[in-house]
């Protein structure tokens, strides 16, 4: 008896398969069994354009670039104008200058993440220095880490 819908040419037209481990997906023929190339976990069929916009979602999570980008912002707010030099001379610390920058920016960071630093960013990128600042909800909270961080034996005498 004949056929309504005939197969058509390709067997998975239009089609790709997912893992959902390795968030990325695969050509019919990269997983004939049905399981991941790389990580061997179960693939599933997914539409073309779903495939390919969660594709373009799983390189966006894991894209490092933002975040290092971020802290380069951060890097640059608070040593611009000669600020980072300054801080170096007056706590005169025992590593090279670019080492004291990386160190200050990660404990920036860690401060924002902890809620006593704020980054001010203007809501477009802006020829305005002043608009892009640090502040400080707890200013004590930076000297006492600034002080642990570079001074480390003034801190085991003081307490
Ligand atoms: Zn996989």
């Amino acid at each position: 008896m004949p056929n309504p819908h005939p197969p058509p040419l390709t067997p998975h037209p239009n089609t790709y398969l997912w893992c959902d481990a390795c968030r990325r997906s695969y050509g019919h023929d990269d997983a004939p069994d049905g399981r991941c190339p790389v990580c061997a976990n179960p693939v599933r069929p997914m539409g073309k354009v779903s495939a390919i916009v969660r594709g373009l979602m799983a390189n966006e999570l894991v894209a490092s670039d933002l975040r290092t980008k971020h802290r380069q912002l951060v890097r640059l707010i608070w040593t611009r104008n000669g600020m980072g030099e300054r801080y170096y001379k007056v706590l005169a610390p025992d590593l090279p200058y670019n080492r004291f920058e990386a160190r200050v920016t990660e404990l920036l960071c860690q401060g924002a993440e902890e809620g006593w630093v704020r980054f001010v960013f203007p809501p477009a990128p802006s020829s305005n220095d002043a608009a892009y600042k640090v502040e400080f909800d707890d200013e004590e909270r930076f000297v006492r880490e600034m002080e642990a961080l570079f001074m480390p034996e003034e801190k085991s005498t003081g307490r």
